[in-house]
Order: structure tokens, then C-alpha cells, then sequence
């Protein structure tokens, strides 16, 4: 009666998980909600400042003000800091539109740097080649979650007496040698996109610092320009954060570092069940990195094809980014052409982000691992 071994049935791994943690919390989320219908304070509030309050000591900072989303955070923070036409901002090209499109918008012109092929964040070598007279200021990108090597980039703002704003959109609660990311620039811009490790259920950011000159222009600039209501001392924007947004991500700040826990967990075991496959390069946790894993980025040979064949097994996968922002259509006016930036274009096409969120288990990780194999050997 010997029958051959049944294969056991394929388990389907999304990319992200949204729905459980949500679920988890759906009690205390919507009180806030029925907490929001009585106050009836929609936008701004002491919701928000309470906040603003919590998401400042979380993040080791003098001060927060809230803000619509991560991309006004960013313009925020580069106008705060005295951006002006025409000045030069470093930053890489191996990172989402919104770190540039908000310099841009904010009036400076964004100047592309090379990463490190080993942590694919920004090489502070290539920061130092790209500063010309008209450089105001550097953004470091903490991708994937990962911090940038901070001490050389710090040492050449200081050396150059340039300004440097975190892009925190990815790594809320990572560590660069026991210094949490968003302290050791002049300011931090911070993303709750529902993806990311700290969401709220909709739009909404934040800009960190200590300088509270600097913070006052930031919160002027999201409500009109105005220092108190309609006196405008300069024209601004509507970027206010909403306060149901606000009152969910109070429900979510004290679970943060239990998940960044979890999406650590969730790496280790990937390390163990990919560990042996030649094919593929794993992402590195840096020396210096307590990494938190907003994504887990392999790097694959015949990835388009690998891609597809985790698709058809059920496994959610994402590329991050396809395209360097120095060849996107949108910046052809800085006239970088194609090997201009090696390093970021040898990744671009070999990069593959894994399923990862805080409550992926052992058996999803097998699955993934199994898929992976399973392309290699050709089965
Ligand atoms: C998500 C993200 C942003 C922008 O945040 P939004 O809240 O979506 O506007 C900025 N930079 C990086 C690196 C991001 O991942």
C-alpha cells in the first residue's frame, strides 16, 4: 500500500499581514473613533498633541509636531532648515520618489549618490565627492529599516557645515550604535503609511528634532503659515495630522518595539532557511545596525523569473525600487544617464523583497524557503 508521500499543500504567504494586527487591537481602535465622535475634534487636537508627546519620547527627541504624511514631513523639514532655490541636497537614488520630490518642492535641487553595495544605503564616500558650493544640506536614507553609517556621514556635514535630515519613513525604532535613527540629524521625518513598522489607518507623518525655532516654522507651515488663527506671518500648507489618525497610532506606539521584536524573529529564521542557497545573497545586518527589518530584501539571480514562480505558489513578493529615481522619467532634467550610479543599478536588478511583518511564523518562512529552493533546482 505503499503510496507515494502526498505533498503536503502549499501554504500561501501574503507580503504583508494588515488585517491581524488590526484585529487584535480592534477594540481599543475604535474607541477612538467613538472617543473622536463626542469630541468632535477631527484635525489637530489634544489627541494629536498627546501624540505629538508620546511619538517625541519614543523616538528620543526634544519635540514632534504631526503632519499629513512622511512626504510633507520631509518638504517640511528641508524649508524649516532654510532651503532656498537652487540648493543643492545630497541624497541616493536607490530610495522612494518622496525623499526628492520634496526637496523639489521645497525649492533645492536633489544631487544622487552612490549606496554601498553591502547595506544598500547611502556611501559616504560618494556624499563627499557630490558637495559643490551650492550643497546646503544630506539626506540619509534608513532603508528597509536599516540605518545609514552615520559617524562619516556626520563628520562630512560638520566638516562642510551642512544640515542632515533623517528619512526615517522605514526604521521607526532601529539603532545606529545604540543611538536611535531620527537623533543625529538636525531633524527626522518620519512616515505612518499603513506598511510601514509604526501605521496609522490612512495618511499621516511627523517631523522629530530638538530645536524648537526649527519645530514652530514645521508646525506653522502645516496649518497655512499661521502663529495663531488667520494671522499668517508666511504662506504654508494644509498638513495637519488627523486626530483618529493620531488616536490610532497611540493604540499602536506601545506595541512597536514588540513588533520590530517580531520582525527580527521573522529575519533570524529566514537566515536559518536560506542560508545554503548559492543563488541568492542575504541582507545584511550591519555592525553597527539594531535593524528593524521594514523589509528583507534578497538579492537573486534570474529574478524576474524567481519572482514569478513564488507568485504562482501563492507567495507575495515586491520590488524596492525597480527603477533608481536618477532614471526615472521625472528626473531625466539632472542628466544622470544610465551607469552613472553602478552600485545602485547592478541592485536594482537583482533585489527581491521577502514577505516579512511581525506575525511571520516558522511554517510561512519554510514555504518561502521552499519555493526559493524549489526554483533553483528546477523541480
Ligand atoms: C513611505 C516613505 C516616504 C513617504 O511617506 P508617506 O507617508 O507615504 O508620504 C518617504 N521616504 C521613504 C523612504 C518612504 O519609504
Amino acid at each position: 500500500m505503499a503510496s507515494s508521500s502526498p505533498r503536503p499543500p502549499l501554504v500561501a504567504v501574503p507580503f504583508l499581514d494588515l488585517v491581524t494586527p488590526h484585529q487584535q487591537l480592534e477594540n481599543e481602535l475604535l474607541d477612538v473613533l467613538r472617543r473622536a465622535l463626542v469630541r468632535a475634534a477631527f484635525v489637530g487636537g489634544s489627541e494629536v498633541e498627546e501624540f505629538e508627546r508620546e511619538f517625541a519620547a519614543f523616538a528620543g527627541a526634544d519635540g514632534c509636531v504631526g503632519v499629513n504624511s512622511g512626504t510633507d514631513a520631509l518638504r517640511f523639514a528641508y524649508q524649516a532648515l532654510g532651503t532656498r532655490p537652487g540648493d543643492e541636497v545630497v541624497t541616493v537614488s536607490h530610495t522612494f520618489i518622496a525623499t526628492t520630490e520634496s526637496i523639489t518642492q521645497a525649492g533645492g535641487v536633489p544631487r544622487f549618490v552612490d549606496v554601498n553595495d553591502a547595506t544598500l544605503t547611502m556611501d559616504p564616500a560618494a556624499v563627499e565627492a557630490a558637495i559643490t558650493p551650492r550643497t546646503v544640506g544630506i539626506v540619509p536614507v534608513h532603508l528597509y529599516g536599516q540605518p545609514c553609517d552615520m559617524d562619516p556621514l556626520l563628520a562630512i556635514a560638520r566638516r562642510h557645515g551642512l544640515w542632515i535630515v533623517e528619512d526615517a519613513a522605514q526604521a521607526h525604532g532601529a539603532r545606529y550604535r545604540d543611538r536611535p535613527v531620527g537623533t543625529m540629524g538636525a531633524m527626522a521625518a518620519w512616515s505612518f503609511y499603513p506598511g510601514k513598522n509604526l501605521g496609522s489607518c490612512g495618511e499621516g507623518g511627523a517631523v522629530t528634532g530638538n530645536d524648537s525655532t526649527q519645530l514652530g516654522v514645521v508646525r506653522q507651515l502645516r496649518e497655512h503659515g499661521q502663529s495663531r488663527k488667520y494671522y499668517h506671518d508666511i504662506e504654508g500648507y494644509n498638513g495637519r495630522l488627523h486626530a483618529i489618525q493620531a488616536g490610532f497610532l497611540r493604540v499602536k506606539l506601545p506595541h512597536l518595539n514588540g513588533w520590530n521584536e517580531g520582525r527580527r524573529r521573522a529575519a533570524a529564521l529566514y537566515r536559518q532557511a536560506l542560508a545554503d542557497i548559492p543563488e541568492i545573497r542575504l541582507p545584511v545586518e550591519a555592525d553597527y545596525s539594531y535593524h528593524v527589518w521594514h523589509l528583507f530584501v534578497i538579492r537573486a539571480e534570474r529574478r524576474d523569473r524567481l519572482q514569478a514562480h513564488l507568485t504562482a505558489r501563492g507567495i507575495g513578493t515586491g520590488l524596492h525600487y525597480p527603477l533608481p529615481l536618477h532614471l526615472q522619467a521625472a528626473y531625466q532634467n539632472l542628466g544622470l544617464g544610465p551607469g552613472s550610479l553602478p552600485a545602485t543599478e547592478r541592485a536594482v536588478g537583482e533585489i527581491l523583497s521577502l514577505p516579512m511583518f511581525p506575525g511571520l511564523t516558522e511554517d510561512q518562512v519554510g514555504a518561502v524557503a521552499e519555493g526559493i529552493r524549489d526554483f533553483y533546482s528546477g523541480s
